[in-house]
């Protein structure tokens, strides 16, 4: 007798993690912070390590209050997740069922289509332009009777690309106020054409302000480094958030991970040193790559992505020859994170010790 199975469950891929690295390798496959905790981070976390035997705080109050200062917005705005993952499938499954329609760009985050169909929705996938940016006409153009929820992810995963505060506040005014636009903003903090411009924040919580019917995702886990510890939020109109709590996994967000995001609010000084290092070696990243002759993609995220095409498995193996892990997309790209200044000097070091050693493209050629 076979057990029991979802129906429908055979079109959900299990989400595939970045490649691990072995000892000694650059894990640039999954956008991690190449900087160990803070000092303040790691002393929080311990202190809190005594009373790990209690439920945490279902409600995150203390840290939903200081987000909600932060942003000058109600406290009942704000949910958290474990991870921005949990708040995407929150939020998923707070509109769509059933027959509803969920829309995103392709390529984009890679948990996308997954969370969309485990609600049992129908994931709409619109392709990027061919300067791999949202096509946002086109999304709009896909609009249906069914669409429940669009996300604009900002700057995208795995591109790197980002849509103007300008562009996208037109989009967002022309999007049916029944769908809900889902802006999620997961690299905003390496994004130097918008977060930075005016000293304010990304554009998201620009447009929530301005829209009933906008949501704006962020994570601690990229540019603040809590990605083992999973938290992330969401900023959302009040009859989407008492939706997104009744959808939520009871006690999802540990104590340990709200306490870490509190230190991480109060050391932003701090993080935002660490951040510029990532953007630094992020542009160096693409210059290495273009002046190579790959063709790399200008990002605003902490990450290059490498439309490499047909030649995807020859950078991928090159890289990982000289000691870096990278995410590779099987004849379509390879993205690699941006990571500390040692882990891009190796990147520098196997792109010349490629360039030096045509023999490795004049093998591949004759195997394709
Ligand atoms: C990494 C990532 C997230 C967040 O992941 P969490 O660790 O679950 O917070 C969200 N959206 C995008 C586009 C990402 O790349």
């Amino acid at each position: 007798m076979p057990l029991p199975t979802r129906r429908g469950l055979d079109a959900v891929p299990a989400y595939r993690q970045g490649r691990s690295a072995p000892a000694g390798a650059s894990k640039l496959s999954s956008n991690e912070s190449p900087h160990p905790p803070l000092p303040s981070v790691i002393d929080a976390v311990h202190d809190r390590l005594g009373s790990i035997h209690r439920y945490p705080d279902m409600s995150a109050a203390a840290l939903r209050g200081r987000l909600a200062e932060r942003y000058d917005v109600d406290p009942s705005l704000v949910t958290v997740g474990a991870g921005s993952v949990e708040i995407a499938a929150q939020l998923i499954h707070a509109v769509a069922g059933d027959g509803d329609e969920v829309m995103f760009a392709w390529r984009s985050f890679e948990a996308y289509p997954s969370l969309v169909r485990i609600a049992g929705a129908t994931p709409v996938a619109v392709p990027l332009t061919s300067e791999h940016v949202h096509d946002l006409d086109a999304m709009l153009a896909a609009i249906t009777p069914r669409t429940r929820l669009i996300f604009i992810c900002n700057p995208n995963n795995p591109t790197g690309t980002v849509v103007g505060a300008d562009e996208l506040e037109r989009f967002v005014a022309a999007v049916p106020q029944d769908v809900l636009v889902v802006i999620d903003e997961a690299y905003v903090h390496f994004d130097r054409t918008m977060y930075y411009s005016g000293g304010t924040e990304g554009a998201g919580i620009e447009l929530f302000r301005r829209h009933p019917h906008v949501a704006v995702l962020h994570t601690f886990s990229k540019a603040y480094g809590l990605a083992g510890l999973r938290i992330g939020y969401a900023i959302a109109p009040a009859e989407i958030a008492e939706n997104q709590r009744k959808v939520a996994v009871p006690f999802g967000v540990t104590d340990l991970a709200q306490i870490a995001a509190s230190a991480s609010l109060d050391a932003e000084d701090e993080l935002a040193i660490r951040i510029d290092e990532v953007v630094r070696q992020r542009d160096r990243l693409h210059t290495l790559l273009t002046a190579a002759g790959w063709p790399a993609v200008r990002s605003q995220a902490n990450l290059v992505w490498v439309p490499a095409g047909e030649r995807t498995e020859e950078l991928e193996t090159l890289l990982r020859e000289g000691g870096v892990i990278t995410r590779a997309f099987a004849g379509e790209g390879v993205r690699i994170s941006s990571g500390s200044a040692e882990d891009i000097d190796r990147v520098e070091a196997a792109l010349a010790a490629s360039a030096a050693n045509p023999d490795l493209s004049a093998r591949k050629e004759a195997t394709v």
